[in-house]
């Protein structure tokens, strides 16, 4: 039986384009693009038509696109790359709270729906922040942040901090040419959107300086050593320009899909809470409270059966502990210990919709049956 992946916020399967585009630099065009011989030059060619193109799609300029490892390489080297204190809201990723946390940053509250609180953000800011980050859509319960409100709020009260936005969840959903004008700084992952794992982008804005994490080579104009990942960076950008052109077809299909998936769940069970309401959330995102669930049981259940779904986020997930974010909008540990994240995406059909509500259905009767 086909497997019903209901986990795309974790990753996503690879978009054929993006596997055609990595090949040739896994044969013939294998060649290190910082060398100086023709074979070189070829490699070099990719990653700047890459990076020509991978600006375009976000919107910034060339020269402000840096080719880093992975999505928390970027939050990390901007949240210890820049001096003064850093400020979050408690629910960002953990690539962006850890490194807040380590340095003794300022972390600000959100309200029941995952939206920062932009009085307790102004109370945070004064003229010692040198970052604020604040994700563009949180990777567990799909809340799309209000950056242009975020935005004027930072600017007021610190102009001369840096306002960085962890995009990594968006880049399926909202048009990138509309936040990238709004930050100084966003962080991209590709395989968040059917690019390979291992790679991602950190855009930094003209004039923006923040310190490396990784010296050496001086690639990326000092701004990130290391030889490059041509094969991932070449097939990053066929995966984006991809997702880029069908986003908008997407976001309406899939959105009718969640709809439908969270739909029929709350017909089929009782106790069926969604914790942001759908017009506040991203398109693929399904983030439920199942009352009287322990999250990891139905997990387990799920799996068994070949559905793939997730609690918190992947990183977390296999923790007693309640999701922080769910605690931070004022979920209790009885409803939060019953979360359950189902995320759409690209290869999501009908036929998952129809086998993920049942199985679903099924096991939380079952486990409540079993609970009585
Ligand atoms: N930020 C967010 C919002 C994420 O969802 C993730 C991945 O789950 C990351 C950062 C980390 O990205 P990567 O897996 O590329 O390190």
């Amino acid at each position: 039986m086909r497997v019903t992946y209901l986990d795309h916020a974790a990753t996503t399967p690879m978009r054929q384009v993006a596997i055609d585009a990595m090949m040739p630099f896994f044969s013939d065009r294998f060649a290190n693009p910082s060398g100086s011989h023709r074979f070189a030059r070829d490699a070099r060619r990719a990653i700047d038509e890459s990076r020509d193109q991978i600006a375009e799609l976000i919107g910034v300029e060339p020269g402000e696109v840096v080719f880093v490892g992975c999505g928390t390489e970027a939050d990390n080297q901007v949240i210890s790359g820049v001096a003064g204190v850093p400020v979050c809201p408690v629910v960002e990723h953990h690539a962006v709270l850890h490194p807040v946390e380590a340095r003794g940053g300022r972390l600000v509250g959100v309200d029941a729906a995952g939206h920062v609180d932009l009085d307790q953000l102004a109370d945070a800011l004064d003229d010692r922040v040198g970052v604020v980050s604040v994700m563009a859509v949180n990777n567990e319960v799909g809340t799309i942040t209000d950056l242009a409100a975020v935005a004027e709020v930072v600017r007021a009260r610190a102009p001369r901090a840096i306002l960085h936005t962890d995009a990594v969840q968006s880049a399926c959903w909202l048009d990138l040419r509309t936040i990238a004008p709004l930050v100084d700084s966003l962080s991209l992952s590709a395989h968040k959107f059917g690019g390979p794992k291992g790679v991602g982008v950190l855009t930094l804005r003209h004039g923006v300086t923040v310190d490396p994490l990784l010296i050496g080579g001086g690639q990326e104009r000092e701004r990130r050593s290391g030889t490059h990942n041509v094969a991932g960076i070449a097939a990053m950008t066929a995966a984006l320009t991809e997702t880029d052109a069908h986003r908008e077809i997407e976001n309406d299909r899939l959105r009718t899909l969640r709809d439908r998936l969270v739909d029929e769940l709350s017909d089929a069970l009782d106790g069926v809470i969604e914790t942001v309401p759908r017009d506040r959330k991203v398109a693929g995102s399904a983030h439920v409270c199942l009352d009287g669930i322990e999250s990891e049981s139905l997990l387990y259940l799920l799996d068994e059966a070949d559905v793939c779904a997730s609690a918190a986020s992947a990183c977390a997930s296999g923790a007693m502990e309640p999701s922080h974010v769910l605690s931070a909008m004022g979920f209790g540990r009885r409803l939060a210990g019953g979360a359950l994240r189902m995320s759409l995406g690209q290869t999501t059909t009908e036929a998952d919709i129809d086998r993920g509500v049942e199985v679903v259905a099924e096991n939380v009767s079952r486990l409540r049956r079993s609970a009585a």
